[in-house]
């Protein structure tokens, strides 16, 4: 038996391989090909994600998977071996369930409206994108078809696997109701930000990147930083992590996205390397993921204690633009809390609101209780009711985001999840931690970065999303403390208990 489970590692190592390639086209194609060679390079990744695709779902992989199940019945359930027959077992039988010419059809229908939508985004046109909406919604629902269950768990669970929309609907109905009120109360008592426009030269950020991400813990003998449009973190196993940035001079934004990037990033670097070159080689979800982007950048680079540390250096590297301001003031302006049009732009608080917008637009969208021509104006009604702001036009409003474009429902609510996932492992962290703040302060990562390690990133795939979390926060899915963080958040920045 046992050679039996070497030969399904063997091929599960071949498609991990053949994934990775593909993958580093991918990021090939964002950081560094010239733009000339997209025509080449789309015929180049649909051949190894066919290829992938062959090879993992052939009848040899799911023949051994069906000779192994007495050995994993013998096997401890929480253990490299059963986590990888059972995990395997799981994604082959869903990736067998969707016909191989559906793939095509998506991937091809999604390639064909990326360009459509970048046309009606800078015009301001929905109209003109509206047709291959239509046909990513209806090439959806074929999708839907191959499957059993509620069409919307279908399209969460390729992202967050087994979570059901109805206890994503609770933890955003709670979101919803707490956050209105708190949204109002930041509004009445705005933070004065007015020292951050001003331009902060790329030069010197370049510069202070390095020096979070040397501190943070990472090894550049395993990881790169890249300049890139869209930031976005890859891995190619985990001893090669890929984090990218974005620098403006009129902002320090590239500061947060570097920090939210290696949170991503370290996710991947420390999963258990017995893992390496297995499906089980990379994080639980992209909720989970999200948690751990949205700690580093959040509860460690807009807390007071890690600014107590750095800010004194971003001081010396913009005295005109920072020297006169006190670190409270600026703690204060990155946390800043107001509603705006741009879900990426978002702060904290109003981020969620824009998450449960677009969730509650999918599931109409799925359900076919909103015609897609009625899209802009739904979207304007629910911004005015939740975030109390007028959308002048559609690219500010239903064309900003990409994820539609590319057929990709069911993907936003993961951002919030994120979001909540990231203050139950937080509570667990200053727990064990005690001196946690007396760290930042110091300038002292190590002990975070090896918690998370021990107690969340080693595990990798080998649970589902919902076990991994009660594993490392004790809990199932609550929205209690991150709800709890915002409100001493805002009660913080408007000088009073919320
Ligand atoms: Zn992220």
């Amino acid at each position: 038996m046992k050679e039996k489970f070497e030969e399904l590692k063997r091929r599960l190592g071949e498609v991990a391989d053949l994934s990775c390639a593909s993958q580093l086209l991918d990021w090939d194609h964002q950081v560094l090909m010239p733009a000339g060679a997209a025509g080449l390079r789309a015929e180049e990744s649909a051949t190894l994600d066919r290829l992938t695709h062959e090879r993992f779902t052939s009848d040899e992989i799911g023949r051994l998977l069906e000779d192994l199940r007495p050995y994993e019945e013998s096997l401890d359930q929480d253990s490299d071996e059963a986590s990888l027959i059972r995990v395997t077992r799981r994604d082959w039988e869903k990736a067998r369930k969707v016909p191989s010419d559906l793939l095509g059809e998506m991937s091809h229908a999604a390639a064909t409206a990326l360009p459509v939508w970048v046309e009606a985004r800078k015009n301001s046109d929905f109209a003109s994108f509206l047709p291959c909406l239509e046909r990513n919604v209806e090439l959806k629902r074929r999708y839907i078809e191959c499957f059993e269950g509620e069409p919307y768990d279908i399209l969460l669970d390729d992202y967050e696997e087994g979570m059901k929309a109805p206890e994503v609907r609770e933890v955003f109905d709670e979101l919803k109701r707490e956050l209105v009120p708190l949204i109002e109360k930041a509004k009445a008592n705005p933070v004065d930000d007015s020292f951050l426009e001003t331009k902060f030269p790329v030069e010197q950020q370049r510069a202070l990147n390095t020096v979070i991400l040397d501190r943070f813990g990472w090894d550049p003998n395993y990881w790169r930083l890249d300049e890139i449009v869209h930031p976005a973190a890859y891995s190619f196993g985990t001893m090669d992590i890929r984090i990218t940035t974005r620098y403006a001079e009129d902002g320090l934004e590239s500061l947060y996205s570097t920090m939210h990037e290696f949170g991503h990033g370290l996710y991947e670097r420390q999963v258990d390397p017995a893992l390496e070159r297995s499906p089980l080689c990379s994080g639980a979800s992209l909720g989970l993921h999200e948690s751990q982007s949205r700690m580093w950048e959040n509860l460690v680079g807009r807390g007071l204690p890690f600014l107590r540390w750095f800010y004194p250096q971003l001081q010396e590297a913009f005295p005109q633009q920072l020297g006169s301001v006190d670190v409270e003031s600026f703690y204060r302006a990155v946390n800043k809390i107001q509603p705006s049009l741009i879900r990426v732009d978002a702060d904290q608080v109003t981020y969620n609101m824009h998450v449960i917008l677009r969730f509650e637009l999918e599931q109409a969208i799925i359900d076919g209780s909103i015609a897609l021509e009625d899209l802009p104006e739904a979207w304007n009604a629910k911004m005015k009711e939740y975030l109390g702001i007028d959308v002048p036009d559609d690219r500010r409003g239903v064309l900003q985001d990409v994820h539609w474009s590319g057929g990709g429902l069911g993907y936003f609510p993961t951002y919030s999840l994120g979001n909540v996932i990231s203050l139950q492992i937080w509570g667990k962290v200053r727990e064990a931690i005690p001196d946690l703040d007396d760290q930042f302060e110091r300038g002292e990562f190590g002990a975070l970065r090896e918690w998370l390690g021990e107690n969340l990133h080693r595990y990798g795939r080998k649970f589902t999303p919902m076990e991994t979390i009660e594993r490392v926060a004790g809990s199932s899915l609550d929205a209690g403390p991150y709800l709890h963080y915002l409100k001493d958040k805002v009660g913080e920045l408007t000088g009073a208990a919320a």
